[in-house]
């Protein structure tokens, strides 16, 4: 079993022994199982797929660290993080329109604007897609 949890600003929002996780990382999409080597990666705004007992537990995750310590410890430091069931679509595809309006109107934005305003599209769009696919499935 792998010890998997998720830690945000807002504390600890999923903690569980689970059997396998699909995580979004800067290198790609991983995934976990049992003894895997350790492991530091960036996380990048997309999906988790965690698998216990035939089940699987859906979330979206934003940007942050993902750390695979040894005896198959596995932590997401993440800004923010959702279970699929959890999302407000409608709020995430306002903040989205939102974030594409401010987008259009880059000439008048720095750089570091333009940066976080894609973060901010990149995350609402993994909440989106994590909400409709989790949808989807059931
Ligand atoms: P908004 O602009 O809609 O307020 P945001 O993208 O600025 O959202 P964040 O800073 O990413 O919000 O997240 C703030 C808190 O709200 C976090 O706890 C996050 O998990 C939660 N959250 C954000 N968007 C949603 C959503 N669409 N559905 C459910 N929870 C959300």
């Amino acid at each position: 079993m792998i010890t998997f949890k998720i830690v945000t600003p807002n504390g600890v929002t999923y903690e569980d022994e689970i059997e396998k996780v699909t995580i979004p990382t800067g290198d790609g999409e991983i995934t976990v199982l049992e003894n895997h080597a350790p492991l530091v990666s960036t996380l990048v705004p997309g999906a988790v797929f965690v698998h216990k007992n035939g089940q699987i537990v859906h979330l979206a995750v934003s940007t942050g660290i993902l750390e695979i310590r040894p005896n198959s410890e596995v932590y997401l430091l993440a800004d923010t993080s959702e279970r699929a069931e959890d999302i407000d679509v409608e709020r995430a595809e306002a903040a989205r329109a939102r974030a594409e309006k401010m987008m259009k109107e880059k000439d008048a934005l720095a750089d570091v604007d333009f940066v976080r305003i894609q973060a901010m599209i990149e995350r609402e769009t993994a909440r989106i897609g994590v909400a409709k696919k989790y949808r989807d499935v059931k």
